[in-house]
């Protein structure tokens, strides 16, 4: 026999509901359920569906992301392509794809443009339980809008999604905010920062000695419990905002508090790219470990630009749907089930033919139904076929056995209901009896 082969560390397969796996990750029938959601809720806020390509040039992220930002600086996945040389990247975060497709087709001619995507993103990181190398990403951009309705909008449509997937805000999931400015409020900021940071050098670890003049608003993202003190006592970046910056955060508050979300402004919230200024916002957990962080995102008003389009203000999130899908198993709340309404036990001698036509017909009428797939020495026994019907999870059974048949009927046996009693049902009129088939 050949070697087998493993799929490349940090990057996952997704497999259907029932397939053993060692890990935690989310089976393909949540996925599905989760895409479902989002795709419901989302287009009835506006949002279409959009789709980028996964490699782009690496020049995109180094203008759009930031040199000196973990990603670029150390998790991108990047080469030079064989045939002619040029530098390539896999995306390793959707915002900015759609950013240049937006210039490139000129997108926002006609005035804003909301729109969603969902798909893999890649980083070189340490792989452990909610960080992988690739990972899934729910893109959302509100493009061309500059006022704080939209950003308050935004906000409350993943409060829409939390209700949507079950997640209850405050006990599963909380709001953190903040306002990071405009570009000369961050650079006051910034020197303030630096000066502070020199006065303190002898504290600062390697990491933060390194940012300390490429990326100072870094450093009070830093995760290491011996610089919380330090970073706690730092010039705080809202003592630099000015009026309209003040009135844009207060204006999404405002609408925030009208519709009962609650939310804690935190003035360490700076986000790990560089794009940023005015609302950010993270949508954090406390059931997940470390990586509590679900979803992510803010304002980027500067980005059209940097990336050679015209000035155009916009907002946007990403969510990890990994981590999400985790954290919906990880509160054993109810999701839906991936079992199908009824699972077709086929007797002895039984003609195909007619089984696989009714079949079809209740599915054309809406009915999920397993066929038992035979063997080449056929269906096998009656209690075998049931044991399968019963773990594949189906309410019903649909026992097509030769004197049913024979009669034109079909026996339909309830497997979850004990009081429920089998019933016959007629063969040639599927529509009659299969809308009680189907999920309540
Ligand atoms: P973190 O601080 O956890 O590294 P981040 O700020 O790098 O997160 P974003 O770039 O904002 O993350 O990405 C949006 C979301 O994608 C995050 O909120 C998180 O849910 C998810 N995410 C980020 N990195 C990973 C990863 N390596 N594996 C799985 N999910 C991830
Ligand atoms: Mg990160």
């Amino acid at each position: 026999m050949a070697d087998k082969l493993s799929a490349v560390k940090g990057m996952n397969d997704i497999l259907p509901a029932g397939v053993p796996r060692k890990d935690k990750l989310p089976d393909s029938g949540l996925w599905r359920w989760f895409e479902r959601t989002v795709d419901d809720v989302l287009s009835r806020y506006g949002y279409q569906y959009l789709l980028t390509p996964m490699v782009e040039p690496t020049a995109l992220f180094v203008r759009g992301i930031g040199q000196a930002t973990d990603i670029v600086e150390k998790e991108m996945y990047s080469w030079t392509d064989s045939m002619n040389g040029d530098a390539l990247t896999l995306r390793p975060e959707i915002t900015a794809g759609i950013v240049r497709a937006m210039v490139e087709h000129n997108a926002l001619y006609n005035g804003p443009l909301r729109v969603w995507s969902l798909g893999p993103v890649f980083r070189h990181e340490r792989p452990q339980k909610g960080r992988y190398r690739q990972f899934f990403q729910l893109d959302v951009e509100a493009l061309g809008c500059a006022g704080p309705d939209v950003d308050a909008e935004l906000i409350l449509m993943v409060r829409s999604l939390w209700q949507a997937l079950g997640l209850v805000v405050g006990q599963h999931v909380r709001l953190e905010l903040n306002c990071l400015g405009q570009p000369d409020e961050r650079a006051a900021h910034r020197a303030a920062l630096v000066a502070y940071f020199q006065q303190h050098v002898a504290q600062l670890d390697d990491d933060s000695q390194r940012r300390l003049h490429s990326n100072p608003l870094r450093i009070l993202d830093t995760k290491n419990p011996a610089m919380q003190t330090l970073v706690e006592a730092a010039p705080k970046l809202v003592d630099h905002l000015g009026p309209a910056s003040k009135a844009h955060l207060d204006a999404v508050c405002a609408v925030l508090d009208a519709a009962g979300l609650p939310y804690r402004i935190n003035p360490r919230l700076v986000r790990g790219l560089d794009y940023y200024n005015l609302t950010v916002f993270e949508w954090v957990t406390d059931h997940l470990g470390s990586q509590g962080t679900v979803c992510g995102g803010g304002r980027y008003d500067g980005l059209f630009e940097q990336l050679g389009g015209k000035p155009t203000p916009a907002i946007g999130f990403g969510l990890g749907v990994e981590r999400l899908l985790l954290l919906l198993q990880e509160l054993q709340l109810p999701l839906p089930s991936s079992a199908p309404d009824a699972y077709a036990v086929v007797g002895e001698g039984v003609p195909l033919p007619t089984v696989l036509v009714a079949l079809d017909a209740l599915r054309a009428a809406g009915v999920s139904v397993l066929l038992h797939a035979s063997g080449r020495e056929g269906p096998g026994s009656l209690k075998s076929q049931f044991k399968k019907a019963d773990a594949s999870g189906a309410r019903y059974a649909l026992v097509f056995g030769a004197d049913e048949m024979a009669a034109g009927q079909v026996a339909v046996k309830p497997l979850r209901d004990a009081s429920a009693a089998q019933t016959l049902q007629p063969l040639a009129q599927p529509q009659a009896w299969a809308a009680g088939l189907r999920k309540p």
